[in-house]
């Protein structure tokens, strides 16, 4: 059995509060003791923070159906690089992950490749089609413990209710992508394609009113309050929104929400750019959305940073703006864009943070030894991070198979230097361990 101590570490914990000066002794797969004494081999960690292994709710790994642009192996090798220990892939691959088998399989390709956990979501509608309910029992009993048409909106008010009657027996959780497609045309030529308002008109592209994701989200918070489910509202990004959460949580709705980086760090403006790399479902809103944003991060409304990472290749994402699909890289920028965001000018503590990078979203879902706490006999699953390193986003040096990061050229702060999975770094001075490294990348 392998015996380390990372001696030194600034130990942030927030399942028990947690913020200290400590050694950190691992042995074998577990936590072994939290203290001042040491064993095995001795790794100095002097000023580096150590955490639980980050957990993102939302994740695209693309495969099966679109290996082009992620696979299983190559997302969770940049979930990895970025310190997470666990993802939650959604259901709109090919096929759709919408019984148990498709579960099955990613649950396996994931666990091949060994670098991190995977807890797939289910799809609520067969084939994200919005009108059949998926096989939620049998994909629940396979361990699926959230459903999500995500990428589509479940429009019909009668599927979603039957969804969160169901979801409510097995106390599963409906996330329902908000878009109201009728305000987005969706199903239209002319779609919207960024924000709505002022710069959407000076730039000739059609707008994505705030309404779209309001109406969707006040639709489904009365739904899971009359039924009693648990829902959870992914990546919010309107002002509107934030408060209609608010005010479900108070009237004590089953409530849990996630905002991405993009949308706590990004503006509108970006789009100026022509840029399709900023292109993204919901869009990158106004100043005033994204300090609304923040604000239910530091309140509590918002419970978890997930990154709604989207890849996808170059021939498809560099093309006209008009053309290009939505969505953006996040997992190896999420906690660094975190810090340099919001840990740094004192938005959120280190210790917030990382309980919205990873034991509040771990919570939610019911992701057992991820999150912490960091206390002997637990998992030593673990992200250690230098906060004060910089580095630039290079897209070219990213883990995923694409390169669609709307942070290229940025400096910022937070580095990861290791990520531990049950004890084994699959990260170790900031390269990836072991011999699956992406050898088939350019
Ligand atoms: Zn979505």
């Amino acid at each position: 059995m392998t015996t380390y101590t990372f001696a030194g570490a600034r130990v942030v914990d927030p399942a028990s509060g947690r913020d200290e000066r400590a050694n950190v002794i691992v042995e074998g797969s577990t936590i072994a003791h939290v203290g001042s004494e040491t064993a095995g081999a001795r790794i100095e960690v002097e000023g580096l923070v150590l955490a639980p292994g980050l957990v993102d709710l939302h994740t695209h790994l693309r495969e099966p159906g679109r290996e082009d642009a992620e696979t299983i192996a190559s997302g969770t090798a940049a979930a990895a690089a970025g310190g997470y220990t666990a993802v939650c892939p959604m259901a709109n691959t090919d096929p759709v992950c919408d019984h148990a088998g498709i579960v099955e399989q990613v649950t396996r390709l994931a666990a091949e490749s060994g670098r991190c956990d995977v807890y797939p979501v289910g799809a609520i509608t067969r084939g994200l089609a919005g009108r059949e309910l998926a096989e939620m029992g049998s994909m629940t009993r396979v361990g699926v413990r959230c459903f999500s048409d995500d990428g589509l909106p479940v429009r019909s008010a009668y599927v979603m209710r039957r969804a969160l009657e169901y979801a409510r027996t097995w106390d599963a959780i409906i996330c329902n992508h908000a878009e109201e497609a009728e305000l987005t045309g969706l199903d239209r030529d002319d779609g919207a394609q960024m924000n709505e308002g002022d710069l959407a008109t000076l730039l000739g592209l059609a707008g994505w009113p705030s309404e779209a994701e309001e109406i969707m989200v006040a639709r489904d918070l009365l739904l899971a309050h009359a039924v009693g489910a648990r829902l959870h509202v992914p990546h919010v990004s309107t002002a509107g929104t934030v408060e209609l959460i608010r005010q479900a949580k108070a009237r004590g709705t089953r409530v849990t929400a996630e905002a991405t980086p993009h949308h706590f760090s990004l503006t509108e403006d970006e789009v100026r750019s022509f840029d399709p790399v900023f292109k993204v479902n919901p869009p990158l809103r106004s100043k005033e959305d994204v300090e609304a944003v923040r604000q239910g991060l530091v309140d509590g409304t918002i419970d978890a940073i997930a990154t709604d990472h989207a890849p996808h290749p170059p021939e498809q994402k560099d093309q006209e703006w008009a053309q290009a699909p939505f969505g953006m890289l996040g997992l190896e920028t999420a906690l660094a864009v975190t810090i340099t965001e919001l840990v740094r000018p004192g938005v959120l503590t280190m210790l917030e943070a990382i309980a919205a990078l990873s034991t509040k979203p771990a919570r939610s879902r019911g992701i057992s030894g991820h999150g912490g706490p960091i206390v002997p006999g637990a998992p030593a699953n673990l992200v250690l991070f230098d906060p004060e390193a910089t580095w630039e986003v290079d897209p070219a040096a990213l883990h995923s198979r694409s390169r669609n990061t709307p942070f290229a050229g940025r400096r910022l702060y937070g580095r990861v230097v290791s990520t531990i999975l049950r004890g084994r770094f699959t990260v170790r001075d900031g390269q990836l361990t072991g011999d699956a490294c992406e050898e088939d990348d350019e």
